[in-house]
């Protein structure tokens, strides 16, 4: 199956970097060689730093095109900082309203 695919790392591991965004015709395959370290220099580091990674996104019959849609705006496509971010915004409106009652 031809797909992208997205990781999202539990921290940055290359200077601000906390996602890979690929192609592949043969996912299984990638993901056994992404989880062991190897397939591009950022699953090396985060595998002998032992950062967490996570396969969070599959855009089945995606193709190079669409990689580099992603690549673009990869925090967009992330279910992981999506939800992240919109657990910080809930945070922030929670303490916001706090502050007005105080007054
Ligand atoms: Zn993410």
């Amino acid at each position: 199956m031809k797909c992208v695919y997205l990781y999202h790392f539990a921290e940055q591991v290359i200077g601000q970097q906390r996602h890979y965004v690929g192609y592949t015709t043969n996912l299984p395959r990638r993901h056994a060689e992404h989880t062991n370290g190897q397939g591009a220099q950022i699953f090396k580091t985060a595998f002998n730093r032992k950062i967490g990674v996570s396969l969070v996104r599959v855009f089945p019959n995606g193709n190079k095109s669409l990689e580099l849609f992603i690549k673009r705006g990869v925090e967009a496509h992330c279910p992981m900082c999506v939800m992240f971010a919109a657990a910080e915004f809930q945070l922030a409106e929670a303490e916001s309203e706090l502050a007005d009652e105080e007054i």
